[in-house]
């Protein structure tokens, strides 16, 4: 059973499939595992290490992938390079199939199963497959040590003998799993945090973490399908607009997150509140991949408006690399060992399992997965691929009910992670975890310190399950700000 992986081509993205702690693992499960040379230099892991851990290295992509029945990837690799793995081969990746259907199509031609990990269903079993959380949360920590970097001024307060400097405000808009994450370390950080959701539930996560939520009285709850919210109405649109434009003209930074499945991310800050906030202010926009919440965002970019910095990264967990890398590759491995035979040490694939059911995109030389198996057969036909080359549709469901994936809907932006509709919103292990979580079998439970408490650098508050709200409320000591700072 060989496992290859190669180096990223995809520019700007370091992170690789696997880590010399997951080919110890992958070896352990009975595989063989070949490595393109420099593949894991990105995320800083070197070949020697690998080597140590058992990889055989090669000097090329293609003789790492020559016959073999596994493939680990970040990124879609494009058929073309996958000419010589064995008939049937197994590619698990982030397969971003929505807006890409020729390749999926061409996947499929090339005979390979392609697996799409994004489509992982958000259920307990899964949560340790989970990349869209393990992903999520490392982009909200690092929009946060973003913001401080383009930030001229401290976040927490200092008291010094030559004065004391007031808290930096935070504002976090969307508190999913980045949005949880981004309060919580810049809560670490010392700043004054408030944050905001459409889901009402999100307000009870929000304040378990020592933030104050904040939400208008017309918008009572916003929560859609599977713990995602839904898209607002004209009129609640307007309540939000109005409540955001009246708390963001106070704020130093703000954090942008929120996204609706199916949906280009809606738009939050208009160009007018920009222009409220002060010289020197800070937005990081994490949904720029989607559109942007910021009128103003320019996806990949960062653009300064009348002395207001706009960071409008995409792909931000890329830019933590090593870390990403370890959680990423650690929820391949996860799915795999569902996958795989561990006494008879080969691939034994239950093609009858919801998780191989929901992630299966390719198979046998077709397209097999029941969102694409339309427009596979409409791209048969070149005036139907240009067609549904243009659009980027989302969301893929996946519940723990295991409701039929929802029909993709098209998105206006530009390729995306897509979201997997959850139906719960369990504590997972790496993402910050939502309060209101359905019973987690396996959510291990950290011990945090006071998730508030700025001095210690050491509270992993969205990394806990959010279940005892009660005794991190009492723990989330406030930073010695006054809390009427907070508005
Ligand atoms: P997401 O990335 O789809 O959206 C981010 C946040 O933006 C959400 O909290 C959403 O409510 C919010 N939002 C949408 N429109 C908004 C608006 N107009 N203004 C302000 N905020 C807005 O969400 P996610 O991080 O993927 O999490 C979605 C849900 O899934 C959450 O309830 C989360 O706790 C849950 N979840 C479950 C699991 C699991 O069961 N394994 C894992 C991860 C997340």
């Amino acid at each position: 059973m060989k496992i290859a992986i190669v180096r990223e081509t995809f520019d700007g993205e370091n992170r690789v499939a696997a880590t010399p702690e997951t080919v110890g693992k992958l070896i352990g499960l009975g595989a063989s595992v070949s490595l393109e040379k420099g593949a894991g230099l990105g995320s800083r892991f070197t070949d020697a290490d690998y080597q140590t851990a058992g990889a055989t290295l090669t000097n090329t992509a293609a003789e790492a992938l020559r016959d073999a029945e596994i493939v680990l990837t970040v990124r879609r690799p494009a058929a073309a390079k996958l000419a010589g793995v064995a008939k049937g081969a197994l590619v698990i990746g982030a397969l971003d199939p929505y807006g890409n259907e020729a390749d999926v199509a061409a996947l499929a031609k090339a005979g390979v199963t392609a697996v799409a990990m994004e489509f992982m269903p958000r259920i307990t079993r899964a949560q340790v497959m989970d990349i869209l959380s393990s992903q999520a949360n490392l982009a909200g920590y690092q929009a946060v040590i973003d913001a401080a970097g383009a930030f001229d001024r401290a976040m927490p307060m200092m008291m010094t003998a030559a004065g004391t400097v007031r808290p930096a405000k935070a504002f976090v808009m969307g508190a999913g799993v980045a949005g949880l994450q981004a309060i919580a370390t810049a809560k670490r950080l010392g700043a004054v945090v408030t944050a905001t959701d459409v889901r009402a539930a999100a307000g009870e996560q929000v304040e378990s973490l020592g933030a104050k939520f904040i939400m208008t009285d017309a918008l009572k709850d916003a929560s859609g399908t599977g713990g995602y919210a839904r898209e607002l109405t004209k009129e609640e649109q307007a309540a939000q607009a109005e409540l955001v434009a009246g708390h963001i003209a106070k704020q130093d930074i703000v954090i942008t997150t929120a996204l609706i499945p199916g949906r280009p991310a809606p738009k939050l800050v208009t160009k007018a509140m920009v222009e409220s906030m002060a010289p020197g202010s800070v937005i990081v926009d994490l949904a720029a991949e989607r559109g942007g919440n910021v009128e103003l965002t320019q996806p990949g970019k960062v653009v300064d408006h009348n002395g207001v910095t706009i960071i409008g990264y995409t792909n931000v967990q890329g830019r933590i690399p090593s870390s990403a890398s370890q959680l990423y590759s650690r929820n391949l491995v996860s799915f795999l060992e569902t996958l795989i035979d561990k006494a008879e040490k080969k691939l034994a694939i239950n093609w009858d399992d919801e998780l191989v059911k929901a992630t299966v995109l390719t198979r046998d030389g077709a397209v097999v997965h029941p969102n694409f198996v339309a427009t596979a057969a409409a791209a048969a036909t070149p005036a139907a691929q240009a067609a549904v080359a243009k659009p980027a549709p989302v969301v893929p469901a996946a519940t723990d009910a295991a409701t039929p994936q929802d029909a993709p809907v098209k998105a206006g932006a530009a390729k995306a992670p897509r979201r997997a509709a959850a139906k719960k919103p369990a504590a997972t292990a790496d993402a910050a975890a939502p309060a209101e979580a359905a019973p987690v079998k396996k959510a291990p439970v950290r011990r945090a310190k006071a998730p508030a408490a700025p001095a210690d650098g050491a509270a992993p508050a969205a990394a806990e399950p959010a279940k005892k709200p009660a005794t991190r409320r009492t723990a989330a000591k406030k930073p010695a700000s006054p809390a009427k700072d907070t508005e």
